[in-house]
């Protein structure tokens, strides 16, 4: 890709989500080179994270990436389309009974009932190890190891476990979850592992394995919560202001008439809001930034609308433009801490209202 991409998205007065994927790029090689002997793969569920699967996928194929993990059949045959044949597609949460099983998509086996169903074709193992979602729990991994007859046909190109606790490096689940893993992997020898999440790749050799699977440090999240974030922020978003009014001291601003004037401001109204996935409950907690400044939001987030004080911006007029995400003091780990959540869910929550436009790798 030579030239920015845009995709998606009204034209008119719209947010544009600006994604890096040169940034992206570069955090999967971070994460390769931190892995090695043993692979990385890419992640894309949920459109990408938010930023957009397709475009995520072809840069980090371009790299050399060489598996990609979605959580939809769906999602897998969408990213089949985009990238062509060849690199493996994994499905996390499998085939759903019927599928059409012909789009060269490699299932993830969750249960025994998977383990029929999907014999002869390529697919990964999941053994449980302590999430309690998905995958073959102790007893239904000693059954399957036990019995030659379920396993017959089976084409395992990966037994592969989740941790539970990776983003919390002293909970002692972590190193519980390495030897169980150890214990059922030794169940089905000669077939690679994959463990590590983004959070996974920093705890140490124990949670090495032939496939590491990084989603949110490839999107810029901090797979070290409260440690610094080694990873580069990948994303911006954009939006226009509408318009900027002068409001006196005393006058409110929003529903619930929350925030009040305590001297004469200026009030610029942006075009985003919750439908966006601007979460309301940032209202009142977050900041936006105009350049590299920080800016307060005041009032409540709205539905399509969001208000900033830009009372020390003389300058900010209609069409202006307000980074609401990834700015300085609005990263998403950042909007995310403001108001009780994760930097996935702001990533993942990005909406289809937006345009999307592509730096290129
Ligand atoms: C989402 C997911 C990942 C990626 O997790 P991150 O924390 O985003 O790196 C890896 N493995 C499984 C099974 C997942 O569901």
């Amino acid at each position: 890709m030579m030239q920015a991409q845009r995709s998606r998205g009204t034209p008119g007065l719209q947010g544009v989500v600006t994604v890096d994927l040169a940034a992206i790029v570069a955090n999967w090689r971070a994460l390769r080179d931190r892995h090695a002997p043993g692979a990385v793969a890419g992640v894309v569920k949920a459109d990408g994270y938010g930023l957009g699967a397709g475009p995520v996928a072809q840069a980090l194929l371009a790299a050399g990436c060489a598996h990609f993990f979605v959580a939809h059949l769906a999602e897998g045959m969408a990213l089949r389309a985009a990238i062509g044949p060849g690199p493996m597609i994994a499905v996390l949460n499998g085939f759903p009974p019927g599928a059409d099983e012909d789009a060269a998509l490699t299932p993830v086996l969750n249960s025994l009932g998977d383990v029929a169903r999907y014999r002869g074709r390529p697919a990964i193992l999941h053994l449980d190890t302590g999430m309690a979602r998905l995958g073959l729990d102790a007893r239904e991994q000693a059954r399957l190891a036990e019995d030659a007859d379920l396993r017959r046909g089976l084409d395992l190109r990966f037994v592969m476990t989740h941790l539970a606790c990776a983003d919390e490096p002293r909970h002692p689940l972590n190193a519980a979850q390495a030897a169980r893993f150890a214990e059922a992997a030794a169940l089905f020898p000669g077939i690679p592992s994959s463990v590590a999440n983004s959070s996974g790749l920093f705890l140490g050799p124990d949670f090495a394995s032939d496939l590491a699977r990084p989603g949110c440090a490839l999107y810029g999240i901090n797979p070290q919560p409260g440690g610094p974030n080694p990873m580069r922020q990948v994303m911006r978003l954009d939006v226009p202001v509408l318009q900027v009014r002068e409001i006196g001291q005393g006058d409110t601003v929003g529903y619930g008439a929350t925030w009040c004037a305590s001297r004469p401001s200026r009030i610029a109204t942006v075009a985003a809001g919750y439908a966006d996935g601007y979460l309301r409950s940032l209202s009142g907690h977050a900041s936006a930034a105009i350049g590299d400044r920080p800016v307060p939001l005041v009032g409540r987030v709205s539905m399509d609308l969001v208000t900033l004080d830009v009372t020390e911006f003389a300058d900010v007029a209609q069409g202006a433009r307000v980074t609401l995400i990834g700015g300085p003091g609005c990263s998403p780990d950042a909007l995310a801490a403001a108001c009780g959540t994760i930097g996935y869910e702001i990533l993942t929550g990005l909406g289809t209202r937006y345009a999307r436009e592509y730096l290129p790798a």
